[in-house]
């Protein structure tokens, strides 16, 4: 058993580390939350000649060809800055790239997967719906009824992110109504621009620096060839696609966690009463070794699922389990992190207020704790379904 990352590896954390500082420092990632809806063009390009959109996407296809190992560690050093940096810079990565990556067509690999490397291609994920996000199978409305060499798209999807920037929507829609819910839903690839397309920007709490938005379709005609993996068989496919997203969400917590956890100590070292830094009262000591314990069982366990992944090895109940390791990190440094901060963790110009913000996203997106728990149950122990 090995717990040092390799030659490269540590390379790779230096370099991303690197452009934290620099590039993403404290004003930077102020400004965007304040001002932003999305990481602006210039970032992102900056990101994208690192290679960053790319990073799993094999060479032949100009990704880096990296593994989930060297995918936490940057993803590590871009939430530590600012989970939004993170999520506009890996979206694409995310929910275009590593679908088609799973189940694409070779001429949709020859498409997207090298302008995604490059970013030049923007995606978002179309999947819950206003009736719910849990229960999709119970929620879904969004049908593609086929015509001729088409689909006609028509219905709305709830709290997608980043769909106010992006090129292309990787939709579920209903292709046969009269089966299963499970063995009649397909994955569409679906042009933003198609006509028919309305988005509805929502305004939210936290992790302003990505934006959420409704998204409507009005009889939206998709080219057949826009199918990703067969029809019908698209909730087993698709979400067969997205583990790596559960591992992008714990890291996106765990980049709160490690912000607040490093913003409060250091406040802990300059304030000042009774004549001590209130960093050596017992109390904030501990709350503080609480944040440090959390931080490093996510840490362990997000990186044993990255271990699991690149090993070819299964790992979605344990990435369920870092989901909720990684969030409960992230509250407790939030939490913890505005009572060390006492007053000033509720001025706006403080920075804990944010963690506090940014936290709660994660706790129920992309899939909610409890869901996550079931999960656990029903997958990892043979427990019946409970609902
Ligand atoms: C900021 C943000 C970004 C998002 N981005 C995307 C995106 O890009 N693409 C996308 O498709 N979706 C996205 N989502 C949707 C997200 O995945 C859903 O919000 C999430 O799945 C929960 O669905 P819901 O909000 O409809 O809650 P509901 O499904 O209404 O659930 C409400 C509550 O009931 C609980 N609950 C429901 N069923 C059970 C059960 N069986 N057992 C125990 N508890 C249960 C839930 O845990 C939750 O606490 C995003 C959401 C947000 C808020």
């Amino acid at each position: 058993m090995d717990f040092y990352f390799t030659e490269e590896q540590r390379l790779i954390q230096d370099t991303y580390r690197k452009f934290r500082e620099k590039e993403l420092t404290p004003q930077y990632v102020r400004w965007i939350d304040e001002n932003c809806d999305y990481l602006p063009e210039d970032m992102l390009q900056k990101l994208a000649e690192l290679g960053t959109m790319g990073i799993t996407i094999p060479r032949e296809y100009g990704g880096l060809g990296l593994g989930m190992t060297e995918f936490c560690i940057i993803t590590e050093e871009l939430s530590t800055a600012n989970p939004a940096v993170a999520m506009c810079a890996l979206i694409g990565l995310s929910f275009g790239a590593t679908p088609i990556m799973g189940i694409g067509n070779q001429e949709q690999k020859r498409k997207h997967l090298p302008r995604i490397a490059e970013g030049k291609e923007k995606w978002a994920l179309c999947m819950t719906e206003p009736g719910g996000g849990t229960d999709i199978l119970g929620a879904i409305t969004t049908s593609a009824a086929k015509d001729a060499d088409s689909y006609v798209v028509n219905g709305t999807k709830m709290w997608i992110t980043g769909a106010h920037k992006a090129d292309y929507l990787m939709t579920l829609v209903i292709t046969d109504k009269t089966v299963d819910r499970k063995k009649g839903l397909s994955a569409l690839i679906i042009d933003a621009k198609s006509e028919g397309i309305t988005i509805r920007p929502i305004r939210k709490l936290g992790i302003h620096g990505c934006g959420v938005n409704e998204v409507h379709f009005e009889d939206v005609r998709v080219p057949a060839e826009n199918l990703l993996g067969e029809e019908n068989r698209g909730w087993y496919q698709l979400l067969g696609t997205l583990n790596p997203e559960r591992i992008s969400t714990s890291l996106f917590s765990l980049g709160i966690a490690r912000a607040a956890f490093n913003y409060a100590l250091q406040y802990s070292k300059e304030r000042r009463a009774f004549g001590k830094t209130i960093g050596s009262f017992q109390i904030l000591q501990h709350y503080l070794a609480d944040i440090a314990i959390e931080i490093e069982n996510a840490r362990n366990l997000i990186y044993k699922c990255a271990w699991l992944c690149d090993t070819g090895q299964k790992y979605d109940v344990e990435v369920a389990m870092a989901k909720i390791v990684a969030c409960r990190a992230s509250e407790l440094a939030a939490l913890h992190g505005m009572e060390i901060l006492g007053g000033y963790g509720f001025a706006m110009e403080y920075d804990m207020q944010r963690y506090f913000r940014d936290y709660k996203q994660m706790k129920f997106s992309p899939i909610s704790d409890e869901m996550a728990r079931n999960y656990i149950a029903e997958v990892g122990f043979g427990l019946p379904r409970s609902f």
